[in-house]
């Protein structure tokens, strides 16, 4: 039987959403194909963003973790945690030990607004604050003291919300959560009584989801304030777009209806107060020596509907700002990078080198191949068109359904097809359907047909964290809530408590 030996870098929903469509589209391929995914994470722990990105308070989707478990726990799967791509090992040894490798590393590193200030103290990253109270391992748990009275969060998508809530919600409502320890004793002592949730365009073009945005205005002690001047659909679109928008489209009528509420409710003064503002674009953040201030410019769409300024500035009084402009990924060494859309360049998931050809046994998933968008369930989809072309290109499998190799031996742009709608046969690769690729006989490599993984790393000094030793570090987290008598379990509050939890040396 052929056999296929695949590692996928990062354990985040893509790469988990990857091994669970090798396995489920391996097992129905004619014919069959034996398959073993190795997950290979730089971090200690698995599930990437579901642990260190969801909000701890938005339980359900957390859930969505107890789901992946399942493809950790399959016999054809091993987690390899501990493992860096760059640092430990490089793209030529993943090349010379496997037959493919799935790229799956998300976007974890924040987008800069440009503008003045933005490196004072004070003037942090979203995604450097969401780690903090996720408790991710490279991150100190004593990095944040929330010692400002009132903070800026800049931008409207969903993360923008999450940070929002987690600063002015009562923290008490995170006990029965697992943040960590020192995390809620800092939350607990914060002194935020003001947020400021700030859009540069109307509410019609932000981005948070209705659910998300509802959530705000139901924190206990927590006031919602929107100005109804910036909610008015006409008063900054002269093109009439933003009121279009929302009648006709469902997800702006949904937060648009939220927000008029909002607007139209007499203010009263909570413990809390969260203000939802639009129109308005920082221009600087004020020093000397720490954030004092933002500088902001109302603005408007032009005639053309193109974002602009006004020449009107108002500082807002704030000693902490939270830039929350999105996410981007970061280059993995070695391998191609966009530089200008942040993305691995690809053709639905296949890697293209420089002359734009696919690069054989290498592909892409998640938001590293597509950029940062949708939910979680996106990344499902995602991977499986990913898996399809993996699985044509070297097991004989048949290519995404509706796609039929074209055979010119062209291919299209990163997440495109070519302009007759077919997907065309990367040069090097049999054409879908076919039984194998150049080099992989049906016998397939078979183990030890190629240089081994661990005993690879093993020679390097380097233990990975496997599935068992991630069950002690859970194993430990369930005590420690016990012990503090709060919920199901408790984060480790540093990388050192994770390392000690499963017998690993720090390295
Ligand atoms: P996002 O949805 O792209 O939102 C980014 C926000 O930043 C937008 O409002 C954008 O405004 C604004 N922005 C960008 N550059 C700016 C600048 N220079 N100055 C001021 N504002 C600026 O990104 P995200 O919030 O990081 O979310 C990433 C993805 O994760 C999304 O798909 C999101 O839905 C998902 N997510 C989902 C959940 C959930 O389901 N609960 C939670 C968290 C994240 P413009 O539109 O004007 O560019």
């Amino acid at each position: 039987m052929r056999r296929l030996q695949v590692a996928v870098v990062g354990s985040g929903p893509a790469g988990l959403y990857s091994a669970e469509a090798l396995i489920k589209q391996s097992a129905v391929l004619d014919p069959p194909c034996a398959i073993r995914v190795d997950v290979v994470d730089r971090l200690p722990t698995p599930y990437g963003l579901v642990r260190y990105g969801v909000a701890p308070d938005h339980k359900s989707i957390k859930s969505i973790a107890e789901k992946l478990r399942t493809v950790l726990e399959h016999d054809s799967v091993s987690f390899l945690g501990g493992v860096h791509l760059g640092n430990d090992v490089t793209r030529e040894d993943l090349l010379a030990s496997y037959d493919a490798v799935v790229y799956a590393t998300g976007a974890m590193r924040d987008r800069r607004m440009g503008i003045p200030g933005e490196d004072l103290p004070g003037s942090v990253a979203a995604t450097d604050f969401v780690n903090w109270y996720s408790g991710h391992p490279d991150v100190d748990p004593g990095t944040f003291t929330l010692d400002a009275e009132s903070v800026a969060v800049i931008g409207v998508g969903n993360v923008a919300v999450d940070v929002a809530r987690i600063l002015a919600r009562n923290p008490e409502d995170l006990r029965e959560t697992d943040v960590s320890q020192p995390v809620l004793d800092a939350l607990m002592a914060s002194k935020v009584r003001e947020v400021h949730l700030i859009g540069r365009r109307g509410p019609a073009q932000a981005k948070f989801t209705t659910k998300e945005l509802r959530e705000l205005g139901e924190l206990d002690g927590v006031e919602v304030v929107v100005y109804g001047g910036e909610v008015d659909l006409d008063a900054f679109d002269p093109t009439g777009g933003s009121a279009r928008l929302a009648e006709a489209d469902r997800h702006v009528r949904g937060n648009y209806t939220v927000i008029r509420e909002w607007a139209g409710r007499r203010v009263t003064g909570g413990a809390r107060r969260l203000f939802i503002r639009f129109w308005q674009r920082p221009t600087e953040i004020h020093g000397p020596r720490r954030v004092s201030g933002l500088t902001l410019e109302r603005t408007r769409l032009d005639d053309s509907g193109k974002f602009t300024g006004t020449d009107f500035y108002d500082t807002l009084n704030v000693d902490m700002v939270l830039r929350s402009v999105g996410y981007q990924s970061v280059p993995l060494a070695g391998v191609p990078f966009d530089d200008r859309s942040y993305v691995v360049p690809n053709a639905e998931g296949r890697v293209l080198g420089q002359d734009g050809s696919p690069l054989p046994g290498e592909y892409v998933a998640g938001w590293l191949k597509r950029g940062p968008s949708g939910v979680i369930g996106t990344n499902k989809s995602d991977a499986a068109q990913t898996v399809q072309w993996l699985l044509a290109d070297l097991a004989g499998g048949p290519g995404p359904e509706g796609e039929h190799a074209s055979g010119n031996g062209q291919v299209p742009g990163h997440g495109q097809v070519a302009g007759n709608g077919q997907m065309p046969v990367a040069p090097g690769y049999p054409a879908p359907g076919y039984p194998a690729a150049p080099g992989y006989p049906d016998a397939g490599p078979g183990p030890g047909a190629r240089a081994s993984f661990e005993e690879l790393l093993a020679a390097r000094g380097i233990r990975p964290v496997s599935y068992a030793d991630w069950q002690k570090i859970e194993n430990a987290e369930k005590e420690l809530a016990a012990a503090l008598r709060r919920g199901a379990r408790v984060k480790l509050g540093s990388r050192e408590e994770i390392h000690r939890a499963c017998g690993m040396a720090m390295r």
